[in-house]
């Protein structure tokens, strides 16, 4: 289990300072922010922690790095401006007690002569000798003998102005609230030596005294195992679920009578010969399509492998079988690049082709959509204005979707909304591998087909980690590199100043660097130019009118300029690993040796330092996908907007592979078995996310 922040819980239970003044959301808003709404919600608010106030230890036989209570007598205070140190004795010895942030309520517990209990680690006295205690939980006993608790008092993860004994007494009665029955079969709890639902959940909530804490906080206890194994297993009906609404679904068989000649002939014209893992995926995705059920298929391939002519091929598939075709791209440069680079290849085999952009006036774009409409356009390209109101395919066969986990699932639905009771097959495109463990739960729905070979004569990226101190010294390097014929990217993290962050802009490097390399040309390029602007900037990089492209991120994706060979990044320390990836992968796409350099500012902090460690070291996507999770975690590696699950909140990918194993088993047979019961059981659980199980 990941350690939880330190401010997290530091925090807990002390209720934050407001100015005076200051207005705090309504509770409902603030739990809201925290993932509490439903009673089911608060059932399943899992404690961080435990504090085991169920018992008293003699001061005497305090231990150093053990936690513990201890009640006793203050014998001894002080208070300066900036601490609060106090003396604690009971009959069998002394401790000290420091809090180095206080309230003037704690002054007043810690009173020379009140009875308090204290709750913490005993450490070795800072100077003094003996154990000291600092920012202990602090509470005033009544009298001596106090009843004490008999559960582990829990500690939760609390939103701002929420304190832990509200929380406790909501989650109470929400346990008491909600039918906790079971409804997963009995023969296979037992067969799995699960606890039941209700037992599970009421031990974590309030663990009895001398429960394995450290199962607990490791999430390895049995009850933790139920609660795992439940939520892996709603996954798992849900993920089949929607595999089975999809293949009884009907798609248009794309096979052509004629053996194919637009796609040979595609083959035939192209400027290159297709490689081993482009030959095989294309032959995966042609055998999808010749089915007359919807294909689902994802293509993984690293940057610059080549996945825009396996869109091209399945186009050109769909449209020799009579059929449209569309292919959605998340920005406006990738889908402007698209449109143009595939036409290229199209038109001169009779393709007739559109293009559909946010952008578009009103009656440019009613032309386009009366077009697409009328089926006399049979491939179109277009960002999300594709699936956007007013656009109707006449029969489309198949949906392209690049970049895919820049999109959410409802988008990808949209898109194959499906025309005269067929569902078009969806081709899927990403260049963010998938590790397996999180290929197999998340995406258990798609087929997935990897181009695992670069092009051949791609020379490997050098790259190099340059303090940004170095900064006016990499200029004069790239500028040499320019008077040599070569281009090149200079990324930037903002556009505009920011002060706090202290960040060259991309603005002040582009007034910078085109002072500083007066020969070259230089131009700019940012998210927030205006549509005509960043065509014109792009197409005079593209065409080497440009020498060097300074950027955001919006160049991020797909942009593909061969004659690029030098890739800077500035403060690469802020970007995370994936992108370093794609931004790394706009150069090293022709025949000349590339650079990537990677300007990084200090102090690096320990995640910063191993991102950049882990880019320069590896080429590999998926080595880098893999470290991306080691580093974020799968909850941020791929939302739920990418997988249109929801994400796991209990399980762990990758420590709980053999649950997971377990039950896709128990899944199936469930489902078999008695469909309803287990749809219930993944609706209880995914409860609050509405509409997952249709997609
Ligand atoms: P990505 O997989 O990153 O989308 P692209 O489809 O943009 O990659 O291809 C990258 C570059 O490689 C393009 O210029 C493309 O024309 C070229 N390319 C694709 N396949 C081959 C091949 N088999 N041989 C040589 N060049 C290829
Ligand atoms: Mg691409």
């Amino acid at each position: 289990m990941p350690a939880p922040k330190e401010d997290y819980y530091r925090g807990a239970g002390r209720p934050k300072l407001r100015q005076k003044g200051e207005k705090l959301a309504p509770l409902s808003e603030r739990l809201a922010r925290i993932g509490l709404a439903s009673d089911w919600d608060f059932v399943l608010h899992l404690p961080l922690r435990y504090e085991d106030e169920t018992a008293i230890v003699p001061i005497g036989s305090l231990k150093a790095g053990v936690t513990a209570q201890v009640e006793g007598e203050v014998t001894l205070e002080r208070v300066t401006p900036r601490s609060l140190t106090a003396e604690v004795a009971d009959a069998t010895g002394r401790l000290q007690v420091r809090l180095l942030h206080f309230y003037p309520s704690q002054v007043r517990q810690l009173e020379r002569g009140s009875r308090v209990r204290l709750y913490g680690e005993a450490r070795p006295a800072w100077g003094a000798g003996g154990l000291e205690m600092v920012h202990p939980k602090v509470r005033r006993a009544l009298a001596e003998g106090e009843r004490l608790p008999s559960t582990l008092t829990p500690v939760y993860p609390a939103g701002e102005g929420i304190t832990q004994l509200w929380l406790r007494k909501r989650i109470a009665r929400a346990l008491l609230d909600v039918d906790l029955s079971d409804l997963m079969p009995e023969a296979l709890r037992v067969k799995l030596g699960l606890p039941r639902l209700r037992e599970a959940l009421l031990y974590l909530h309030r663990p009895p005294p001398g429960a394995d804490l450290s199962a607990l906080q490791e999430r390895t206890a049995p009850a933790w195992k139920r609660l795992k194994f439940d939520e892996l297993l709603a996954q798992q009906i849900a993920l089949r679920h929607s595999r089975a609404l999809r293949s009884a679904a009907r798609a248009p068989r794309l096979a052509p009578q004629d053996g194919g000649r637009l796609t040979s002939r595609l083959i035939e014209g192209l400027p290159f010969a297709l490689t081993g893992a482009q030959l095989r995926v294309w032959k995966e995705v042609a055998a999808d399509l010749a089915s007359a059920s919807p294909m689902n298929r994802l293509v993984q391939g690293d940057v610059g492998s080549g996945k825009t002519v396996i869109a091209a091929l399945a186009a050109c598939r769909a449209i020799e079988s009579g059929r449209q075709a569309a292919l959605m791209a998340p920005t406006e440069i990738l889908a402007e690049q698209h449109y143009r680079g595939i036409s290229r290849w199209l038109e001169p085999l009779g393709v007739r082709t559109a293009w559909l952009s946010g952008h578009m006036k009103g009656a440019e774009k009613r032309e386009m959509s009366a077009r697409i409409a009328s089926g006399e356009a049979q491939f179109v390209v277009g960002t999300h204005a594709l699936i956007q109101d007013g656009v109707a395919f006449h029969s489309l066969g198949l949906a392209i979707i690049d970049e895919q986990h820049r999109f959410g699932v409802e988008q990808r639905l949209a898109l194959r909304g499906g025309s005269g009771g067929l569902t078009p097959h969806l081709l899927m495109l990403s260049a963010t591998p998938i590790p397996r463990t999180l290929a197999m739960s998340y995406l258990a729905d798609f087929d997935v087909s990897v181009i695992d070979e670069l092009p051949p004569g791609r020379k490997p990226v050098s790259t190099r980690l340059v303090s940004i101190a170095r900064r006016d010294e990499l200029i004069a390097a790239v500028g040499s590199e320019i008077s040599r014929g070569r281009q090149a990217y200079w990324v930037c993290p903002l556009i505009d100043e920011n002060e706090q962050l202290d960040l060259t802009p991309a603005k002040t490097a582009f007034e910078e660097i085109r002072s500083k390399l007066p020969a070259a040309s230089v131009g700019l390029i940012h998210g927030a130019l205006p549509q005509a602007e960043k065509d014109a900037v792009m197409e005079s990089f593209k065409e080497g009118k440009t020498d060097l492209l300074v950027a955001t991120t919006v160049i991020e994706v797909g942009v593909d300029v061969p004659n690029a060979t030098v890739m800077v990044i500035e403060h690469a320390e802020r970007f995370g690993l994936a992108q370093l990836h794609q931004l790394r992968g706009r150069v090293g796409r022709g025949s000349e040796k590339s650079w990537c350099v990677l300007l990084y500012g200090e102090p690096l902090s320990e995640t910063g330092r191993e991102r950049l460690r882990v880019i320069r070291q590896s080429s590999d996507g998926f080595e880098i996908a893999r470290k991306d999770l080691e580093l974020r975690g799968p909850g941020e590696f791929l939302g739920a907007r990418q997988s249109g699950m929801p994400m796991l909140r209990f399980a762990s990918l990758e420590e709980d592979g053999d649950l997971i194993d377990l039950a896709r088993e128990a899944a199936a047979e469930w489902l078999r078995t008695d469909p309803q019961t287990a749809l219930r059981h993944a609706k209880r659980w995914f409860a609050q996310r509405e509409g997952f199980l249709e997609a």
